[in-house]
């Protein structure tokens, strides 16, 4: 076993060998500009990017000719989003979505705010779920957009999109879907569920950074959006720029590679989860899972270890990668937003880990994990006063604290 151990998929996945495999020749020989329309090299572009179309395309039961090369999903919410914005504002300026959306969602829709848009941020459940009946509620006449993301980045829980679109289909609103941890990974199908439009990423996948897909139907209806980068009209004017090539080819073959393996690489991460919560919940007391117990995507274990801060519970198995909700991911001592608005009070926000696990993790890995987290709780407990109150039958919320 490699030490450190990667657990931190849903931040970013390494490429798989047999991706990176088909994109090394389009860094070399095959070097052209697929907007080259007069000569072999841009022909020879032009067909991997038409392929890798077809890969992305059919992850999702959409057609090609509905798949826009992007640099990643935030700039794929951005077309969206900003895009369904200002090409329908002339129908409604009401746009409806959810507070536990990546930034990549909610930084956009706040921009909308301030340029005469209204937003409702939608809350969670206690599970970080978004239920159809809240979005029907909130929609009005001048309702363009709804977006509510699959997977939650975070908290893995799953929000009901096939119902959230069935809505939207009734009511002819527009529904985009950020997917990045979906997409590939799990069953989509764009016209089951009445999406619209939805964002997915490379390296979500075991794909390449910099580059990512909008779906944008084409039928029933015909969606457009206004480009948010402007030159030159690549595609379908929806994004310009000369198209990341060797990207491209990487997120087709990743997003095939995902779709054959999909209920077997479930299954797998599933069962590896699985191993990784019951030892920790077998062996630690007051931990907590957050996120939904059972509508969640397989690889994401999101913990609270109550009274034990989550920096310094990473920093006691540094050889192990995960992300925390605590403070120090951003500069502010602000707990995620995420967690907050699950309703975690600061403990438990400021006490949680996220682990992540995906295509590469071990049996062996999860052991070793479990051992280490378990030892470095144990430890961290030990010291702590307010664990030892607790065990004393202490109710922590009824102490007066001195002041300070
Ligand atoms: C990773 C992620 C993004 C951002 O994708 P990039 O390709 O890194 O820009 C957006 N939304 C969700 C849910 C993600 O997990």
């Amino acid at each position: 076993m490699k030490l450190p151990i990667y657990m931190d998929y849903n931040a970013t996945t390494p490429v798989d060998p047999r991706v990176l495999e088909e994109m090394l020749p389009y860094f070399k020989d095959r070097f052209g500009n697929a907007a080259s329309r007069n000569h072999a090299f841009g022909w020879q572009a032009e067909e991997a990017v038409e392929k890798a179309r077809e890969q992305v395309a059919s992850a999702i039961g959409a057609t090609s000719k509905e798949i826009i090369w992007t640099s990643g999903a935030t700039e794929s919410n951005n077309i969206a989003i900003k895009g369904v914005a200002n090409m329908y504002r002339d129908k409604g300026n009401h746009i409806i979505t959810n507070v536990i959306e990546h930034k990549a969602v909610i930084d956009p829709c706040k921009y909308l705010e301030q340029n005469g848009f209204r937003v409702t941020f939608l809350p969670v459940d206690k599970y970080g779920m978004v239920h159809a009946e809240q979005v029907r509620e909130a929609m009005t006449d001048q309702t363009i957009l709804v977006t509510i993301m699959h997977g939650n980045n975070e908290v893995g829980t799953i929000n009901p999109i096939g119902e959230i679109g069935k809505l939207c289909k009734e009511r002819e609103v527009l529904f985009h879907v950020d997917a990045c941890q979906t997409f590939a990974k799990q069953p989509i199908d764009v016209e089951q569920m009445g999406i619209d439009l939805l964002s997915c990423s490379g390296h979500k996948i075991y794909g390449p950074k910099g580059v990512g897909a909008l779906y944008v139907r084409r039928k029933k209806p015909r969606v457009r959006c206004e480009p948010v980068v402007h030159g030159g009209g690549h595609e379908r004017g929806m994004r310009s720029g000369t198209l990341n090539v060797p990207g491209i080819v990487g997120m087709g073959k990743a997003a095939e590679l995902c779709v054959q393996n999909q209920s077997h690489e479930i299954e797998n991460v599933t069962r590896l989860r699985n191993r990784l919560k019951d030892g920790l919940f077998n062996r630690l007391p007051e931990i907590y899972l957050n996120g939904h117990p059972t509508q969640r995507i397989p690889n994401n274990l999101n913990i609270s270890f109550l009274y034990v801060e989550g920096e310094s519970l990473m920093m006691g198995f540094s050889d192990i990668a995960v992300s925390s909700g605590s403070a120090c991911t951003s500069a502010s001592l602000e707990p995620s937003y995420v967690l907050k608005a699950l309703g975690l009070g600061d403990d438990l926000a400021h006490s949680s880990i996220r682990f992540s696990i995906g295509r590469f993790t071990t049996e062996q890995e999860i052991d070793y994990a479990i051992e280490r987290v378990c030892v470095a709780v144990e430890k961290l407990r030990e010291m702590s006063p307010l664990y030892e109150m607790a065990q004393e039958g202490i109710d922590l919320s009824t102490v007066q604290w001195a002041a300070h």
